[in-house]
This record gives C-alpha cells, sequence and structure tokens, in this order.
C-alpha cells in the first residue's frame, strides 16, 4: 500500500497550520471510541481554552480530523483517545514537531519563523562515506566543565562556540554523532538548574530537540533554533552532523505516545501475551508493521529536512528488521551516512532472520555496523573489565585486528575461523564496518586499560591509547572516535556512566595541556588519513588487490598498502605495523629508503626522518607507519 503520510507531518508544523484556522489529525487503531482535542494557552498546567471532539474519517477508520478556527500559532494542544470506554489520557500524539516543557503537549509553531539568519544557504558538506572521522559526543560531556571556556554549558549553543568548532577543526574530525538530542524523558526540563544527567536513551517526542539543551525549555521555538544554529555552524566548520537515534523502544509503555494513541500496535508482544524486551529496556518496537516502519521512514526524512542531518546512528538496530532499514536507505538522499549497533539486547518475538543484524550487514547495502570483533580485539571482551586483549599484550587477537583493518570484507589475509566473534566476512564494502576501540557505552580507553592492564603506567597508557586509535584510524572500515579520548578522558573507572553525574562524566580541557602528546598525535594521525586515499580506498576489490598482510607475530599485527593506483594516493609502498608487546619488535620490509610518518607515539604525515630497508625496529607498545 502506498505510504500514508498524515497531512500535519507535512505541513512541518506539528498541525497543519494556517493564521485563520489549523487542521489536526491522529491515527488510532480501529476499535478507538472518541477522539478529544485540547487546546492551551501553556505547554504544561492550566486548562484548556477549547476542547473539540474529533471526526472519523468515513473511508479510513483509524484517522480522526479536527479543524480549529482562528490563528493557534504559539498554543499548545493534546490528543486524547478512548477505547473500552475509558479515555487513555492526554498526549502530543506520535507526529508532533514542537512541544512544550518536557514534552507534554504539542505546540503549534510556524517552523520557517526558527530558522536561522542564513539557513536557506545551509547545506550538508559534501564527504564521502569513506572520507568520513566520526566524533562521538554528548552535549553535557563536551561542554559542562569550567576547563571547556565555553559558554553555553551543557547547550546546543556550545557547538556553535568559536573555541568547540577550533577545537574538532583543530583535530580534524569531520563529523560529529551526537548522543540523543531529541526530546527525551529522563532529564526534568523544569528543574535545568539542578545537575541532572542522561545519556538520553528514553525516547518521548522523536521529531523534537530535547528541551534539555536548550537555553528555554518552556518557549517550543527557542530548542529549535539553537538545534539548527548548531547544525549550522557545524557545517560551516565543514563538519556533518549524524543523529543518534533511537526507535528501538521508548522510555516507558503505558505512557509512551504510541501506546496512548494506538495501543498494543507499535510493541512487539512474545506467543503468551507478554511484551518482548529485545532492548532490554522492557519493550522493543515492531518495525515490520506498517505504521512503526513509516513513522521511522518519515522521521528520519524529517529531520534530514528540517535539520539538514548528515546521518544517523541507530541504537540497537539490530532490534529493527532488514527491510525497514531498508526503506529508510531508500527513502534518504544516498549522501546520508546510516549506521548502527548491529545487534540487541535481547531476544526478539520476529525470526532472527529478519533481523538487521550485523551479521545480516550484506543484506543491507548502504548500512554499516559498529565492529565490537575490532574494538574487542583491541580492549578486551564486552562482558569483562578486567579482560585486556591485543593492547595489555595478549596474544590471539592478531586474525580479529586483522578483519578490522580490512573493514570486514572478505580478504585472503583473514583467517576468520580464528576471529573472536564474526567467523565470516559479513561487509560487502568496507565503508559498510565502523572501527573502534571505545564508544560511549562501556569503560573509556584509559578506565579499561586501567582495569585490564595489571600495573600500567602512565606513559604505557598514552602508548596504548595512540597504538589503538592508530589501528582504527588505518582501518579501511569508517573510523569512530569517542569525545575526550584525544584528551586522554577517564570516567573513574565506571562502566555505564549513563546517569553519573558530571565529576565522572565530563571532559577535562586542561588534559589539552597536560597531556599534549595525545591531540599532536591525533591530529598528525587524522591528517594522515585524510591526505592519504591508501588507507580509506572504500572499494572492496581494492582493498583486497592492494593491501597484503606481513607475517604474523604475537602482539604484532603489519601490513603494506602498494599505493600506487589508488586514486589521488602520493605514496608509493605503505607499512604499518601495530605493535602491542613491551618490547621492541622487527618487521622485514623490501630495501630501500623509507620515510617514517609514525614512530614512538609520534606521528607527523609530512615526516619524522628516514629509515632504510631491511630488518625494521618497531618499538614496544607503539605504532611505526613508513612509507616510499
Ligand atoms: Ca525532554
Amino acid at each position: 500500500m502506498a505510504l500514508l503520510v498524515p497531512q500535519f507531518l507535512n505541513a512541518r508544523t506539528g498541525v497543519n497550520y494556517t493564521p485563520s484556522a489549523s487542521a489536526f489529525t491522529v491515527e488510532t487503531n480501529e476499535d478507538a471510541q472518541q477522539v478529544k482535542l485540547r487546546i492551551y494557552n501553556v505547554g504544561l498546567g492550566g486548562k484548556p481554552v477549547k476542547t473539540v471532539n474529533m471526526k472519523r474519517d468515513k473511508a479510513d477508520p483509524t484517522l480522526w480530523q479536527a479543524s480549529v478556527k482562528g490563528d493557534l500559532n504559539g498554543k499548545f494542544y493534546t490528543f486524547d483517545v478512548k477505547y473500552g470506554g475509558k479515555f487513555r489520557g492526554e498526549c502530543p500524539g506520535i507526529w508532533a514537531t514542537a512541544v512544550g516543557v518536557n514534552g507534554k503537549r504539542g505546540a503549534i509553531v510556524d517552523l520557517r519563523g526558527t530558522d536561522p539568519q542564513g539557513w536557506n544557504a545551509d547545506r550538508r558538506p559534501s564527504i564521502p562515506a569513506s572520507d568520513l572521522i566520526i566524533y562521538e559526543m554528548h552535549h553535557r560531556d563536551f561542554s559542562i566543565d569550567a576547563s571547556s571556556g565555553l559558554v553555553n554549558k551543557g547547550k546546543f549553543l556550545a557547538l556553535t562556540e568559536p573555541r568547540a568548532i577550533a577545537h574538532l577543526k583543530a583535530l580534524g574530525v569531520n563529523a560529529v554523532h551526537i548522543l540523543p538530542s531529541f526530546d527525551y524523558a529522563s532529564v526534568d526540563e523544569t528543574r535545568l538548574g539542578e545537575p541532572q544527567y542522561n545519556w538520553g536513551y528514553d525516547p518521548v517526542n522523536y521529531n523534537v530537540p530535547e528541551g534539555g539543551y536548550s537555553t528555554d525549555p518552556y518557549k517550543p521555538e527557542v530548542r529549535i533554533n539553537e538545534f539548527k544554529q548548531m547544525v549550522q555552524a557545524l557545517h560551516r566548520a565543514g563538519i556533518k552532523v549524524i543523529l543518534d537515534v533511537v526507535y528501538n523502544h521508548t522510555w516507558n509503555i503505558d505512557g509512551s505516545n504510541f501506546q496512548l494513541t494506538r495501543p498494543d500496535y507499535f510493541y512487539r508482544k512474545n506467543a503468551d501475551g507478554t511484551y518482548s524486551n529485545g532492548s532490554g529496556c522492557g519493550n522493543e518496537t515492531a518495525s515490520e508493521r506498517e505504521a512503526m516502519r513509516r513513522y521511522m521512514v518519515e522521521s528520519v526524512k524529517y529531520w534530514v529536512d528540517e535539520y539538514h542531518i548528515d546521518g544517523f546512528r541507530f541504537d540497537l538496530m539490530g532490534v529493527h528488521d532488514i527491510a525497514t532499514m531498508n526503506a529508510i536507505r531508500q527513502a534518504l538522499p544516498s549522501d546520508i551516512f546510516i549506521y548502527g549497533e548491529g545487534w540487541s539486547a535481547g531476544s526478539c518475538a520476529i525470526p532472527g532472520e529478519q533481523l538487521a543484524m550485523k551479521a545480516h550487514i550484506s543484506q543491507m547495502p548502504g548500512i554499516a555496523a559498529f565492529s565490537d570483533c575490532m574494538r574487542d580485539a583491541l580492549r578486551g571482551p564486552w562482558d569483562s573489565d578486567s579482560k585486556a586483549a591485543f593492547l595489555g599484550g595478549v596474544k590471539g587477537n592478531e586474525e580479529s585486528l586483522k578483519f578490522g583493518i580490512v573493514g570486514a570484507i572478505q580478504h585472503p589475509g583473514v583467517d576468520y575461523s580464528k576471529v573472536n566473534y564474526s567467523k565470516e566476512p559479513y561487509a560487502t564494502e568496507p565503508t559498510q564496518m565502523i572501527a573502534y576501540v571505545s564508544c560511549h557505552d562501556d569503560m573509556c580507553l584509559v578506565d579499561r586499560l586501567k582495569a585490564s592492564v595489571k600495573g600500567i603506567t602512565t606513559d604505557e597508557i598514552i602508548r596504548l591509547d595512540l597504538l589503538a586509535q592508530t589501528a582504527v584510524l588505518t582501518s579501511q572500515g569508517v573510523p569512530f572516535i569517542l569525545s575526550g579520548e584525544e584528551m586522554l578522558r577517564d570516567k573513574k573507572g565506571v562502566h555505564n556512566s549513563y546517569e553519573s553525574p558530571d565529576s565522572i562524566n565530563h571532559l577535562d580541557w586542561d588534559n589539552l595541556e597536560r597531556y599534549p602528546q595525545v591531540m599532536d598525535y591525533y591530529q598528525g594521525l587524522i591528517a594522515m588519513r585524510k591526505a592519504h586515499p591508501a588507507f580509506h580506498m572504500a572499494s572492496a576489490q581494492m582493498v583486497r588487490e592492494r593491501l597484503d598482510f606481513l607475517p604474523d607475530q604475537n602482539c604484532l599485527v603489519a601490513f603494506h598498502i602498494n599505493g600506487r593506483g589508488v586514486p589521488g594516493e602520493q605514496w608509493g609502498d605503505i607499512y604499518v605495523a601495530l605493535n602491542a608487546n613491551k618490547r621492541a619488535r622487527t618487521i622485514e620490509v623490501p630495501e630501500g629508503t623509507y620515510t617514517v610518518v609514525c614512530r614512538n607515539i609520534k606521528c607527523d604525515p609530512s615526516g619524522l626522518t628516514t629509515v632504510s630497508g631491511g630488518r625494521i625496529t618497531v618499538p614496544a607498545q607503539s605504532a611505526l607507519i613508513i612509507h616510499n
């Protein structure tokens, strides 16, 4: 059937608004008995100024409509649907594009009035997927500490400030992945003066920016305008904005906008009638159902059209079905980058072969998945913080790391039987794999190294941190860095810091001066990757032809890239060696003179020194990169 798009979404105002009248539409299940529309002057409290009984559409019993005369700009509204003789409670519906404080009521806002100056000229930066370098950040972590020097602490606007932009530009990342920034439940927007922290994986209104990150959550237009200012500032700096989206579950079932308007339609159930919990959060949405699939498709399209979003990271993508992810891919422009967690947090109530899991990525062209294989090969397994792997000098992780280096594609140099999780390649193209060693989940890199490597010194932490990111940034997958790793951040050993206070989660910008060698190295590494297409060849066939591995050694992975014939590549033979051993090792390369660009925790793409071929030393716990 043709996708049915509620007219108010097309109007982009939460309702179909005109100065003389506003038309409201809500979808229900067929057994809905009555729908009341209430209009308010305020977003919270007060009494309705008007209550209207909505009319059921004659052709479609799931659609209810009402038209209210007069200029409603600045007013708020709720829907209240009756089933089985009982009204379920007021809510803004599922398509609200503006809301009052805490997202309790929809708001009628002229969205064109929320556009910052010059918004019409704003364009998504043109950067192919293979060239992306993603920086994953939480608004509050990034800016809340006094050391940030930022004015708009914990707000969208922090990312418009020159110091923030200058830092991202200096680091060299070209995409910022912002943790949930849609309206979520766990921060009370009426108490923003008090310290509150949450990552925000508890969605309420999917198509509205979070009020807690705005300077005034009571005024619906403010969060929309400030979000756009953020996007505009990043785009002007040539940086893409990727939104972390969480369609796989809602904050709760009973109070969710889904459940209040269409009870039990949007959630999967087990055979025994209980709610399935593949999200680990008490519920799991049913992307395979027509209205849920349509909702996800229209929602991401809306963020692209209205907010100029450049990409999406799907939380627990493995809860969604493959057909829905492919529908999303097809509905979005090809330059929109899509990736997700190719797993779920529990079993889902649809057949496993339909789920958008990592192992099914080859069925989802143009969609990428995080490589837990590479991550855990470096830092250690996800189920035990105290277990080390490659970085901690534990042998046996080499093939898993090689799997990450080639971007999870089929490659003759990888023995898949020895890869930790994926016993076969899952990516058709290397841009379908996200290369990373840490993200907001679990311990950050410093904490993990401290927890898993006995007696580790600060010097060793730095060496291994830089070694880990060298693997990430020389992977043919798409590199991804957790915000603050360049500042040698720690979270005081907290594993799941989703609601930890600022004292745990904040970035300490003074670390840039304490450990300048870390930022220096990251900058050099990122600059090298950007300048050299050999490190991001984009084509699986080219990776198979141009990249080969040197002989295996314990806790050392070394590879060669023949840069000749790689379009745009200036370097010829490139050798990369990643040595996690506590002692120096050697590799054998052909005779000749090579320029050293990375050695012993220094990285400078213009060259550090030269070295002659033959047997070459790779210093302990560090990377070596040379080229001719
Ligand atoms: Ca909120």
